[in-house]
């Protein structure tokens, strides 16, 4: 009951300013739960507004990452002490580790048409580079605009096919979370690998390729124009911008680990399916289905590779060949670098979530083996890898693609 004054206070300051463009004194915390009692304490803050949780409580001792707003960092100390939860700060000011970040990084332009793995690409520069190889390869790869955002943008994928019905297709989508700008890069990569490095030909003549590599755009936009820790659409509500779009699905919609409150990061919508986004994805897959096989979520960070079910502990009925599919793409990916994924669905989750796309894949587009990849942290932030670590990234995880990949081809491909 005390908290509330706070919220009241809280509205009015986005209400005038309509979104939060400052993060002056925000501090990130990393909590590590080793109880489910802490676990639990520690989940109570995810509906609080004062609270941005940047990773998921997934699994007890697994560090948990947090950002908290001022006027809560003091009442957050207390409970974490309290109950003796280990802690320490990551980020003492998010503002200053941006700006510092915007200081150090000189964006070079991208010229029309190309790619680069050593920038932050924008939307109209990653469309551009898609309609070139298109242009390039008309033989092998197309674009098609499957839909528009909420502020107009295309939807663009790019299908990577030999031609002919009825093969197999892996689909994978980036961005469906605004500010994780490690996973576009990743699609790109995937896109240019199979299209312009002959050595890779083999892999789009029985399997289709089909990769949408900004689920949203608008929100994407925005956090290189306004706001880099922006998660959500853009739709504007009567006091707060946004939908968590992988919370929209309908599937089990608002059921759990979502939120009904407008101005929530993890904010499911006021019906699901209300985003264009989520929307046109859906009626994509389920136009393709029963030929999509395969359904790759790309986001970030932390380092997981999950399976269904996000919205109960139930396991799901393949649980074993998700699983140990799961594990033969992090062995690859391990071997390049040491970069190591926690592989799991229900046994790593602690605290469930619903209306995400890859529940609602599995349950309702009946697309077998699909997998959400938290893609690794990097930089001062954790979601701004540094210019130089992009390529580590795309390259290592071009690797898990390749094991997918085989066993798409190798199940479905007579
Ligand atoms: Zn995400």
């Amino acid at each position: 009951m005390t908290l509330k004054p706070i919220y009241f206070l809280t509205l009015i300051s986005l209400t005038a300013s309509q979104d939060l463009t400052n993060y002056e004194g925000y501090k990130v915390y990393q909590v590590v739960p080793e109880t489910l009692d802490q676990a639990s304490l520690i989940n109570k803050f995810q509906y609080d507004i004062n609270f941005d949780f940047w990773t998921e409580i997934r699994l007890l001792n697994a560090p948990v990452d947090v950002m908290v707003a001022p006027l809560a960092q003091e009442s957050f100390e207390a409970v974490l002490n309290t109950e003796n939860i280990e802690y320490s700060t990551l980020i003492e000011n998010v503002e200053e580790t941006l700006q510092k970040r915007n200081r150090r990084r000189k964006r070079a332009t991208v010229e029309a048409g190309n790619v680069t793995f050593t920038e932050f690409m924008r939307h109209q520069e990653i469309l551009a580079y898609i309609h070139q190889v298109a242009a390039d390869h008309a033989d092998v790869a197309s674009t098609e605009v499957i839909g528009k955002s909420f502020e107009g943008r295309d939807l663009t994928i790019i299908k990577i096919s030999t031609g002919g019905s009825d093969k197999p297709i892996i689909y994978i989508e980036a961005a469906i979370h605004a500010r994780e700008w490690i996973s576009p890069p990743v699609a790109l990569y995937i896109i240019n690998q199979l299209v312009e490095n002959p050595e890779n030909s083999d892999m789009y003549q029985d399997v289709d390729w089909v990769i949408l590599p900004v689920v949203n755009p608008d929100g994407y936009e925005y956090t290189h124009t306004d706001v880099r820790l922006w998660r959500k659409t853009r739709t504007p509500g009567t006091i707060c911008y946004g939908v968590d779009a992988n919370r929209n699905f309908d599937y089990q919609w608002m059921v759990t680990g979502a939120s009904n409150w407008q101005c929530s990061e993890t904010y499911a919508g006021h019906v699901a399916f209300s985003e264009v986004e989520t929307r046109t994805v859906r009626d994509y897959l389920l136009a393709n289905t029963p030929n999509v096989k395969l359904f790759l979520d790309l986001h970030s960070y932390g380092q997981w590779l999950l399976y269904p079910w996000a919205y109960t502990s139930d396991l799901v009925e393949n649980i074993e060949e998700l699983h140990s599919l799961g594990d033969r793409v992090n062995d690859a990916i391990y071997a390049v670098r040491g970069t190591n994924y926690t592989v799991g669905s229900s046994n790593a989750i602690l605290y469930a979530s619903s209306g995400g796309s890859r529940d609602w894949t599995k349950a309702v587009a009946g697309i077998d083996l699909g997998y959400t990849v938290e893609l690794p942290r990097g930089g001062d932030s954790g979601f701004d890898p540094d210019a130089s670590d992009i390529l580590p990234v795309v390259t290592e995880t071009w690797e898990g693609v390749k094991v997918f990949y085989e066993y798409v081809r190798d199940k479905y491909v007579n």
